[in-house]
C-alpha cells in the first residue's frame, strides 16, 4: 500500500504560482543550456529506471520488462527533445519597406494533465517538449497511479532546473485538474484522456482560449486484406489487442478480415491468445499481468457479455483466469470474438480491455467503409501485399496515424494525435515542440539612403 499527499485547489495554484515564477529564468536560458539540462534528465532517469518501473509495476499492473521499456522510453523522449529544442529557428523575410523577422518564443506555464496507463511516457511527451521550448510547467499524474511519474518528474527536476520550473500536484482530476486548466496563470493545457474528459478541458479552457492539445480515446480498425501475410498480421494483431491489457490509446479494437482469408487469421489469433502468459508483473517471463481496476474489469465483461448476447461468439478468453495465483489482481483471459457487427458496443465504443472482435468483409471498400464507421480516429492498421492496396487504404481511413503492415503508429520524430473525437493537436516529432510555442512577427522598417 502507497499513499501521496492529496492537494486541491489551493496546491495547484501554489504549484502555478511557482512555475510562473521560475518561467523568467528558465525561459531566457539560452537553448543550449537547456538542452544540457535535459540530457541530464534523461541521464538520472536512466540511472533512476529499476527504482521508477518496480513503483509503476506496482501501482499499475504491467510486466516489469514492460515498465523498464516505459521508463526508458521516456528518457529516449528527453534526449530527443534536448536536441530538437535548439532547433527552435526564426524567419527573416524581405518586403520592399520592410524587414520581418518571425519568431517562436515559448507560451509560458503549462498544464500537464495524464492518464494512468502509460503514466510515465505520456508524460515525457509532454514534460520534455515544454522545458525545450522554454515553458515551465505543473503536472497532474492520474489519482489511482501517481507514483512512477512523480519520481520521473523529481529526477527530471533534479537534472538542474532553477525551482519552481517543473511541479507536480497530487489530487482528484475535478478540482486539483480542474484548477490547473481554469486558472489564469496556465497558459497551455497538453491533456491525456478520455474523450468525455477532454470535452469537458476543452470547454474550461475556453474561457481563457487557452492554446491546448488533446489526446483522447480511440477505437483502431486492423485491416487484414486477402493478401496479407497472414502470421505477421495475426502476430502483430495479437500484441496490439493484448498488450498492457487492452488498456492503450492505439490498441486494436476491431479486427476486419478478409472473407477468403478470414478462418485461417482466426485460427492463428486464437492460438496466440491462448499462449499468452499471464500473471503477476513482478515474475519473470509474463506477458499480461492484471487490469488496471475493476472498473475497467467489469466494463470489459460488459462489453464482452452484450456482444455475446447479439449474436457474436465467443473463440477465446472471455473470463477471469482459474487459479489462486489469480485471486487477488484484476485478471482476464484475452479475448477473441468471431462475427463481431457494428451493433456491438465491442466495436462501437473504447472497451480499454483484452478484446479482439472480428468481423468480415468482401471488399476493400467496405473495409475501409467500415473502420470509418466511429467517431474516434486515432490509429488504424491495413495489412496487405499490395502497395497499391496498402496506399488505397491509408488514403481513405480517417484517423491521425497509420499503419501499413506494422502494429504502431508511434515514432518519436512523426507527430502522434487524433482526428475527429480522438483530440486535438499534435505531440512527439518538432510538432510536439511547436506545441509550447507563439509566434511573433517583429517588422523593422528600413530606409534607402
Ligand atoms: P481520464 O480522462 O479519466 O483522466 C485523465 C486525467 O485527467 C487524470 O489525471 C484525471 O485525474 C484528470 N482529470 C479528470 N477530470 C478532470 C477535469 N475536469 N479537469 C482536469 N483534469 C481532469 O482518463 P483515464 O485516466 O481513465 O485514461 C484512460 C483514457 O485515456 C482512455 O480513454 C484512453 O483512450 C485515453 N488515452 C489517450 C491517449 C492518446 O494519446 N490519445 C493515450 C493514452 C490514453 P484523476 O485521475 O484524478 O481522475
Amino acid at each position: 500500500m502507497a499513499g501521496v499527499a492529496v492537494g486541491g485547489r489551493e496546491e495547484a495554484r501554489l504549484a502555478l504560482e511557482a512555475a510562473k515564477r521560475a518561467f523568467p529564468v528558465w525561459s531566457s536560458m539560452p537553448a543550449e543550456e537547456r538542452s544540457e539540462v535535459l540530457r541530464e534528465a534523461a541521464r538520472l532517469v536512466r540511472q533512476r529506471r529499476d527504482e521508477i518501473a518496480r513503483l509503476l509495476t506496482l501501482e499499475q499492473g504491467k510486466p516489469l520488462k514492460s515498465s523498464r521499456s516505459e521508463v526508458l522510453s521516456a528518457a529516449d523522449v528527453l534526449d530527443y527533445y534536448a536536441e530538437e529544442g535548439k532547433r527552435n529557428t526564426g524567419q527573416w523575410l524581405a518586403g520592399p519597406h520592410s524587414r520581418s523577422i518571425v519568431l517562436w518564443q515559448p507560451i509560458g506555464v503549462a498544464a500537464l494533465i495524464t492518464p494512468w496507463n502509460y503514466p510515465v511516457d505520456l508524460l515525457s511527451w509532454k514534460v520534455a517538449p515544454c522545458l525545450a521550448a522554454g515553458c515551465t510547467f505543473v503536472s497532474k499524474p492520474p489519482s489511482l497511479a501517481p507514483l512512477a511519474a512523480t519520481e520521473f518528474v523529481r529526477a527530471v527536476s533534479d537534472a538542474g532546473l532553477p525551482a519552481g520550473a517543473a511541479n507536480v500536484v497530487h489530487g482528484p482530476g475535478g478540482t486539483a485538474g480542474a484548477e490547473l486548466v481554469e486558472s489564469p496563470i496556465s497558459r497551455k493545457i497538453a491533456f491525456t484522456g478520455e474523450t468525455a474528459t477532454g470535452r469537458a478541458v476543452m470547454a474550461a479552457a475556453a474561457a481563457r482560449i487557452k492554446r491546448i492539445s488533446l489526446e483522447l480515446g480511440g477505437q483502431s480498425p486492423f485491416i487484414v486484406c486477402a493478401d496479407a501475410d497472414l502470421p505477421a498480421a495475426a502476430a502483430s494483431a495479437a500484441h496490439r489487442a493484448f498488450s498492457n491489457m487492452g488498456q492503450i490509446c492505439v490498441s486494436v479494437n476491431r479486427i476486419y478480415v478478409a472473407d477468403e482469408v478470414a478462418e485461417a487469421f482466426t485460427d492463428q489469433l486464437v492460438s496466440l491468445a491462448e499462449s499468452l502468459k499471464i500473471g503477476d508483473g513482478m515474475q519473470p517471463g509474463v506477458e499480461l499481468g492484471p487490469m488496471f481496476s475493476s472498473q475497467q474489469r467489469e466494463k470489459t465483461k460488459e462489453h464482452v457479455a452484450d456482444a455475446l448476447e447479439r449474436g457474436a461468439e465467443l473463440l477465446a478468453g472471455g473470463s477471469e483466469p482459474e487459479g489462486e495465483e489469480f485471486s487477488r489482481g484484476f485478471f482476464f483471459r484475452p479475448t477473441v470474438l468471431g462475427r463481431a457487427d457494428h451493433s456491438m458496443r465491442v466495436m462501437r465504443e473504447e472497451t480499454f480491455g483484452p478484446v479482439a472482435p472480428i468481423m468480415k468483409f468482401k471488399s476493400v471498400q467496405e473495409a475501409v467503409a467500415l473502420a470509418n464507421d466511429t467517431e474516434y480516429g486515432l490509429a488504424a492498421y491495413v495489412y496487405t501485399g499490395s502497395l497499391k492496396t496498402a496506399m488505397q487504404v491509408a488514403e481513405g481511413l480517417e484517423a491521425g496515424g497509420i499503419g501499413v503492415n506494422v502494429n504502431s503508429v508511434i515514432d518519436r520524430q512523426a507527430p502522434f494525435g487524433g482526428w475527429k473525437q480522438s483530440g486535438l493537436g499534435r505531440e512527439l516529432g518538432r510538432w510536439g515542440l511547436e506545441a509550447y510555442l507563439e509566434t511573433k512577427h517583429i517588422r523593422v522598417g528600413v530606409w534607402k539612403e
